[in-house]
């Protein structure tokens, strides 16, 4: 038997959830057409849709709120927040927003010019789209193991040194402002990227004049996975690893509903000054002024703690045994999972779950929806509905067709993770009776959020 780490934390306050019947979910599926982002909130069991923005806080953290600090300029809680990332992440300036894309559209606004490329260890939605709305072309240097789901290699998020050197003799380094690694890739399943590609890539692109820019989102989960898997820093503590990985780039966005333990905030950081006056003079237009930035100041406040608590070790050691302990009991159960089980989500291999569904009749969404109806529990899909259409209208067919499990942080017990396994264990047992879907209503953009389906006959 494994060791994983009993929670950390004891509950002080108690939200009770529905616990439902059988029949009950099988009319509130039908009612969101088969699409579980269209389920109401109270209608579910274990909600496991997505791990923005619904962490739990700590008693500290809401402690904080009562210290918020509503001036319009200069709030206690903005310094409070600067002190937390310059002192755990280490960058100079801070300029808060009111979550990671807000951050994204600054960053974008002022660094990238038309025509224009930016390199990225494999896209996220709405990063590439703030680069896109600039001008700009994102290209993939993620290794290539990063796209095959079962290879077992310890850091599936790096980035491919050769892949970036290509794009700077083909475009030039004065066409590549800076370039976005992912600290952990949220799109590879919360890969993580080594300490050793982050000092290469500080290196080859310190080379050209060209700047790192991380995407910080999950990056304490990132500093975890170095601790575990690389040499030389296992006797290190997070919090140093953290600052190690921070000091190759020259700032980053942060999207405060992941690794900052919030339900709302995000940032941009950054060292250079001349960057960090033009964030300040452009946060105006679209979040606040540079001391707030979109958030109240007691979400300032709340953000601030919230840094601290995430580099805790014990807390960061349990937040990753726990999403590894729902996968490892999956693949001890033979359920088909990406592999290895990465950060902050288990994603069930729906293709070969339903083998005999075809990608036409959409397997990850219909897993989706049965396994809200045998267990009350939420899923995501990750497959051809996500993955939208061209333009000339034809569906793209993704390689990888997935149901996502993704765990809040500090929010659900081991047992809970019991309850999500058993029914995917269940479920996969009883495969051959799961049909595919069909199409109803499709919107004309991000059809994923809104289509409707009906079971085949
Ligand atoms: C969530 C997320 C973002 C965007 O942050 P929001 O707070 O949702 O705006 C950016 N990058 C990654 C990797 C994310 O997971």
């Amino acid at each position: 038997m494994k060791k994983y780490i009993a929670e950390p934390f004891k509950i002080k306050a108690v939200e009770p959830i529905a616990m439902t019947t059988k029949q009950q979910r099988i009319a509130a599926i039908k009612e969101a057409g088969y699409n579980t982002f269209l389920l109401k909130s109270k209608d579910v069991y274990i909600d496991l849709l997505t791990d923005s923005g619904t962490s739990a806080m700590s008693d500290n953290q809401w402690a904080g709120l009562m210290i918020g600090d509503e001036a319009y300029a200069g709030s206690k809680n903005f310094y409070n927040l600067e002190a937390a990332v310059r002192n755990v992440y280490g960058f100079k300036y801070v300029v808060p927003t009111h979550q990671g894309r807000g951050a994204e559209n600054l960053l974008s606004q002022i660094m990238i010019k038309k025509g224009d490329y930016v390199p990225g260890n494999m896209y996220f939605t709405t990063t590439r789209l703030h680069q896109e709305l600039n001008g700009g072309t994102f290209v993939d240097v993620i290794i290539d193991e990063a796209h095959n789901s079962e290879l077992e290699v310890p850091f599936k998020g790096d980035v491919d040194l050769n892949k970036f050197q290509r794009l700077i003799d083909q475009v030039g380094p004065e066409k590549i402002p800076y370039i976005c690694v992912a600290v952990t890739v949220n799109l590879a399943g919360g890969q993580p990227v080594s300490m050793k590609n982050l000092k290469e890539v500080k290196e080859l692109a310190s080379k050209y004049g060209i700047k790192i820019m991380f995407d910080a989102t999950r990056c304490v989960e990132n500093a975890f996975y170095i601790k575990e898997r690389e040499d030389g820093y296992q006797d290190k503590s997070i919090a140093a690893i953290l600052k190690e990985m921070m000091s190759y780039a020259d700032g980053c966005t942060m999207s405060g509903k992941k690794d900052c333990l919030v339900n709302i905030g995000g940032f941009l950081a950054m060292n250079d000054e001349d960057l960090y006056l033009q964030a300040s003079q452009l946060v105006v237009v679209y979040e606040g002024m540079p001391s707030y930035g979109g958030l109240a100041g007691r979400d300032m406040e709340a953000m601030a703690r919230g840094i601290y608590e995430s580099i805790d070790e014990d807390y960061i050691k349990h937040r990753i045994y726990q999403v590894r302990y729902l996968g490892d009991r999956l693949i001890e159960n033979g359920v088909p999972v990406v592999r290895p089980i990465g950060g902050h989500a288990v994603f069930l291999d729906a293709k070969k779950f339903l083998p005999h569904v075809p990608q036409d009749n959409f397997p990850a969404q219909a897993l989706a929806a049965e396994l809200y109806i045998h267990s009350g529990v939420r899923s995501m899909e990750r497959g051809i509905v996500s993955a939208g259409r061209d333009k000339e209208g034809k569906n793209y067919y993704p390689k990888l067709e997935l149901v996502r499990l993704t765990i809040p942080r500090r929010v659900y017990t081991y047992s809970h993770m019991d309850v999500v396994a058993e029914a995917c264990i269940d479920l996969y047992q009883q495969r051959d009776s799961i049909k595919g879907l069909k199409i109803t209503y499709e919107p004309p953009v991000l059809r994923f959020f809104t289509s409707r389906f009906e079971p085949l006959e």
